[in-house]
């Protein structure tokens, strides 16, 4: 068992690269308040990769703090082809030609990495590339050319991405090159893998069996930045471990004015499933080459925290930029702040939308015993809760308690999946003791825990499927 609590509920994510992926600098990011280290592996190279894992698990092995390690995969991203000379550029108005044939391009025509582009598109669709900098209106589609009228001008240079919003290509998410990173990921003992542009659940099935033939069960997160995946987004949650509210992507797949409220209700699924979520993508980008936040990316971060969201990532900002740490120290300061006031904050009807429809029946009965124990007696320290799988401590979370819930698992690999889940401290105990209430003693201390009595979950398990949930006071102890 490590000896201190998390710096803070909400876990942090951060994108591991060129900037932070040194011994010493991962050490001092775990001691922060890192919990997840996530490899991107649409940039560097597998051996780079490789590498780095080591030196994350043995920053963790150092410093005794606990570390998930996340392998992100590109899936299919669509690319132009490349420029005889560039940049080009274009202007409104401009006759463009994107083609499937493999050419050279100039400023009139490039080819386009996708075969099926010419069955995709029809008269009228809009092709975004490099993020929407430049968009082109598809007129007239001819045989494997689709010509078009540029709608936004702007510069352009080789293998920049397209994406197509709304244009159900009927690729699968999960590419033989996925397949490829996977692999390398899990046999090097990567602990989540996550998956880009997801359209519906199968992309995810898709995922768990292929991990599955390569003999692995890891927890898999499935990158939310295509609209069709929005329409989909319970049968996703349900497939998926959980979820990431993926908005570089996502802020071109969708008019960037609405991805406040999409955020607010996948959160709010996520929620409800029990499912951990991410919310990733310029949360403190100014980070990148600055010391200080804008206020609003600050309250950014406050405000997915008060919607309920579970971890907070950064990108650039700890992956490539000049203040790795600060970012996660920051991240961590406005975390603490906005967990603080969120009790007096949180309204009686987002509470409630939590813990409705529950995989826990009787999670209401549950979270009624929780706050009213918490309302009369005072110094409740933490809330334990034995799990197998983690699932009880997902749930229980899910109330957004003002304690931790301390969750004890005989499982390394439950422990480390619990480290995407707001508010719990996995704590790896190979067996469950005999005497809980000695256990419950020792978790005050040496966790020194701000109150000191220990409530106790207890629900149905592998041994016992029959067992009620009940909640109970199981040490009152005195300092
Ligand atoms: P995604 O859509 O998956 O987020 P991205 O290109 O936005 O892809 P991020 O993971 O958000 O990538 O990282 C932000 C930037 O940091 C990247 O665009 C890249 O320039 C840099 N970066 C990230 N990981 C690495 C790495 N392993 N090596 C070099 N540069 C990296
Ligand atoms: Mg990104
Ligand atoms: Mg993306």
């Amino acid at each position: 068992m490590s000896a201190k609590l998390f710096a803070c509920k909400t876990k942090i994510v951060c994108t591991i690269g060129p900037a932070s992926d040194s011994l010493p600098m991962l050490e001092e990011m775990l001691r922060a308040g890192m919990n997840i280290a996530r490899l991107n592996f649409s940039h560097g190279d597998f051996t780079v990769h490789g590498d780095v894992i080591v030196r994350i698990r043995e920053a963790s092995a150092r410093t005794g703090l606990p570390v998930a390690i996340m392998a992100d995969l590109p899936g299919p991203k669509i690319r132009i082809g490349s420029f005889a000379e560039e940049p080009i550029n274009l202007a409104i108005g401009d006759r463009f030609t994107l083609t499937t044939e493999d050419i050279i391009g100039n400023r009139e025509i490039v080819s386009v990495s996708l075969p099926q582009l010419p069955q995709a598109v029809k008269a009228g669709d809009i092709l975004f590339i490099n993020d929407g900098l430049v968009q082109i209106e598809a007129e007239e589609i001819e045989g494997c050319r689709v010509h078009g009228q540029v709608l936004v001008g702007g510069s352009l240079r080789s293998k920049k991405g397209l994406n197509l919003p709304g244009i159900d290509l009927g690729i699968s998410a999960f590419t033989e090159h996925d397949r490829a990173c996977m692999k390398f990921a899990l046999d090097h003992g990567v602990d989540a893998i996550s998956q880009s542009f997801v359209n519906r659940a199968e992309d995810i099935v898709a995922v768990r069996e292929a991990a599955e033939e390569m003999g692995y069960s890891p927890f898999i997160i499935a990158k939310l930045e295509r609209s069709s995946a929005l329409d989909a987004i319970d049968e996703i949650l349900q497939a998926a471990s959980g979820v990431m509210v993926a908005r570089g992507d996502l802020g071109v797949e969708v008019p960037i004015e609405e991805i406040a409220m999409l955020q607010k209700n996948i959160t709010a699924r996520a929620n409800y499933f029990g499912k951990p979520v991410i919310t990733a993508t310029q949360m403190l980008e100014s980070m990148t080459h600055n010391r200080r936040p804008t206020r609003a990316e600050a309250t950014d971060v406050a405000n997915a925290i008060l919607d309920g969201t579970d971890c907070v990532m950064l990108s650039e900002e700890s992956a490539m930029g000049d203040y790795p740490l600060d970012a996660v120290q920051m991240l961590v300061k406005i975390a603490r702040a906005s967990e603080n006031s969120r009790h007096g904050h949180e309204t009686g009807q987002r509470a409630k939308r939590r813990i409705a429809g529950s995989f826990i029946k009787e999670l209401d009965f549950i979270a009624a015993g929780i706050n009213s124990i918490l309302g009369q007696a005072s110094g409740i320290g933490a809330i334990l809760s034995p799990t197998n799988r983690g699932e009880m401590a997902r749930q229980i979370t899910k109330l957004r308690l003002p304690i931790w819930v301390l969750a004890i698992s005989p499982s390394e690999k439950t422990c480390r999946e619990l480290l995407f889940s707001y508010g719990v401290f996995p704590i790896y105990e190979l067996s469950h003791p005999e005497d809980w209430t000695e256990l419950g003693k020792r978790y005050v201390r040496e966790l020194e825990l701000p109150g000191n009595s220990i409530l106790q979950t207890e629900g149905p398990s592998d041994d016992n499927p029959e067992r009620h949930h009940k909640i109970e006071l199981i040490y009152t102890g005195r300092r």
